[in-house]
């Protein structure tokens, strides 16, 4: 998507669970917690992917992406296809993306991905890390994936 922006990419985190899962240092049911919010985001707006599940290896992922920001009004923290996404960035000056995976099979859930969509990076991005400090704090409220990430970094301690 043109306006993507500020990426952070989890996917050394995701690793990292899955260390300590084949480690034994967590078990299934830390990391295979998917609410049943999440799980119906998923099956309504969720994006297939070809990609399987690291945990049961039965079912593939699905992607769920969950929109934030000031902008959104009352439909902050919603689940979005992702088709609906560059039409949003296009009205929209800025919001911030959250893709978390799910599979539907096992209930593993994982965040994957976070990024800021909007028209103001079409405007050159001279502004960028302005913004760093409000993204701390936004990931730990996706639906879900908040309290799960905290639990496994206590579990590495
Ligand atoms: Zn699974």
């Amino acid at each position: 998507m043109r306006t993507q922006r500020q990426v952070v990419d989890y996917s050394l985190r995701k690793r990292a669970v899955l260390r300590e899962l084949l480690a034994g240092r967590v078990g299934t049911y830390d990391v295979c917690d998917a609410s049943p919010y999440l799980k119906n985001a998923a099956r309504f707006h969720g994006e297939p992917t070809e990609e399987r599940c690291p945990i049961c290896r039965s079912e593939n992922l699905t992607h769920v992406h969950y929109i934030y920001g000031d902008e959104l009004k009352q439909s902050a923290g919603q689940a979005r296809t992702l088709t609906e996404l560059p039409v949003l960035a296009m009205t929209l000056c800025e919001f911030q993306v959250f893709v978390v995976e799910v599979c539907l099979g096992c209930d593993w859930n994982h965040l994957v991905e976070q990024y800021l969509l909007g028209r103001d990076g079409l405007a050159g991005d001279t502004e960028a890390g302005a913004e760093q400090g409000a993204v701390g704090g936004t990931a730990a409220s996706v639906a879900g994936a908040g309290p799960a990430i905290r639990r496994r970094r206590e579990a590495q301690r």
